[in-house]
């Protein structure tokens, strides 16, 4: 297998770690080892790995029909259900209608091919830039890679493509100059994002992309007020904001959304992972009113709205996605988090002292631990010395998945977690930083 992210000397021959059974937040290798996974797969099994009630959907949904496609006008009920429900349970503003995809980077793309359509229709083909952060995540395929603002995804692939400009990654302890509070962080951000706008002239812009708070680039929430500070640029020169909270939707940040939690209002909104606790692949993308609108009638004109895929909206995904989004609501998750939050945010933080941790960062169920010498954001570690791997290797012995990017550590478990598994999961944390230290 050419797997993914992975390298070389990783590679399967090399006895990769394989997974075989999950239960709740654990999953269990093939030799039967038990692990608590901090990143509850890849920041998306919320619900945890055994969650009957979607398991039934699933089989429910497969003995009734398996597949059949929405293109031309037919479709199926599931996916016209799930469109709504999504529709209700997206309130930081009124959305318009869902477009399905697969996975989030499907989602992405789909938000550029949607504004762009929409921009054309609206007779401003000159208007088809992106902004989008260094160090943000939009995944893999070709243009989400490109709103993607880490270099190793453009290295050797001839990315990004020329739209996509990239603005500063809003990590207040990396960037922020002596004596800036973080208050005044985000005020230059945001002049910062305007004189680029204003650089390439505001007419050739189309939409700025953010997640609410960055994952893959190393759990970044930015400060609380730079949200309202960006979003009121974009607005001022006509410019599209795209909340991509594929990682943060469905309660991770305490909030069933964390546009909800930074106060954003998204005119577009990529969705993945959680939306069916990754049992199945689904993507959604949510347009505001004003926006299907137009593309409504720009499509009745042409005769189609020429995008999608065999897969948008597949019934077995959309049933599963269904009975997750009724769990989330029922269980009331982003409440289960807001209390277990604190635990698991000040259990870890507790370690801030370490001489080997330059910062430690979160937000509800979701954290970064960054190694650093003398607490700097500069004085890094030798590379060779790889100390954020050797940490991950003494989480792993200790039975705990950590992801590793780097000497910054990422940890987004379950949002089912019970005290005693955060008590565990901050202890292991304690045992292998001591052993990394
Ligand atoms: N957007 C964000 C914020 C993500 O974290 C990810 C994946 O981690 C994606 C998009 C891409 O999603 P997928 O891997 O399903 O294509």
């Amino acid at each position: 297998m050419l797997a993914p992210f992975t390298a070389g000397w990783q590679s399967n021959e090399l006895h990769p770690l394989i997974i075989e059974r999950s239960e709740g937040s654990y999953v269990y290798d093939i030799n039967g080892n038990k692990y608590l996974d901090s990143l509850a797969g890849l920041w998306c099994t919320a619900l945890g790995g055994s969650e009957p009630r979607l398991v039934k959907a699933a089989t429910d949904q497969l003995n009734k029909l398996p597949f059949y496609h929405s293109f031309w006008n037919r479709t199926t009920r599931p996916s016209l259900d799930l469109a709504q429900e999504i529709l209700s349970m997206f309130t930081a503003r009124e959305m318009g209608k869902v477009f399905f995809t697969n996975s989030g980077s499907e989602a992405n793309d789909s938000q550029v091919k949607l504004v762009w359509y929409y921009n054309n229709a609206l007779g401003r083909p000159n208007k088809k830039k992106f902004i989008a952060r260094t160090k943000a995540y939009h995944g893999s395929t070709l243009i989400s890679a490109s709103l993607t603002g880490l270099p190793a995804l453009h290295q050797k692939f001839d990315l990004p493509a020329p739209f996509v400009l990239h603005t500063d990654c809003p990590h207040y302890w990396r960037y922020h100059l002596p004596g800036e509070t973080e208050e005044e962080f985000a005020t230059r951000l945001a002049t910062n994002l305007e004189n680029l706008i204003l650089k390439e002239g505001p007419e050739t812009i189309a939409a700025f992309i953010a997640e609410p708070v960055m994952g893959a680039g190393g759990v970044i929430p930015p400060p609380k007020t730079y949200f309202d500070k960006v979003q009121a640029v974009v607005k001022k020169y006509d410019i599209l904001f795209i909340a991509d909270e594929v990682i943060t939707a469905f309660g991770r940040l305490g909030t069933m959304f964390g546009s909800d939690y930074y106060n954003i209002k998204p005119d577009l909104v990529s969705l993945a992972k959680a939306l069916s606790n990754a049992y199945v692949p689904i993507g959604a993308t949510l347009v505001s009113p004003e926006i299907s609108d137009v593309i409504h009638s720009q499509s009745n004109k042409l005769g189609s709205f020429a995008h999608g895929f065999t897969y948008s909206g597949h019934p077995v995904a959309c049933a599963v996605a269904i009975e997750a989004l009724k769990i989330y609501r029922e269980r009331d998750i982003p409440g289960h988090v807001k209390q277990i939050a604190p635990k698991f945010q000040d259990g870890i933080r507790a370690f801030a002292d370490s001489p080997i941790i330059g910062e430690i960062r979160g937000l509800g169920m979701i954290m970064g631990t960054e190694f650093t010498n003398n607490k700097s954001p500069t004085d890094l570690f030798p590379a060779e010395w790889g100390v954020g791997a050797i940490f991950g290797q003494e989480c792993q012995k200790r039975g705990m998945l950590v992801r590793v990017a780097g000497d910054a550590i990422m940890m987004s478990p379950t949002l089912i977690m019970t005290p005693g598994e955060v008590d565990e999961l901050v202890s292991i944390y304690g045992e292998a930083l001591k052993a990394t230290e």
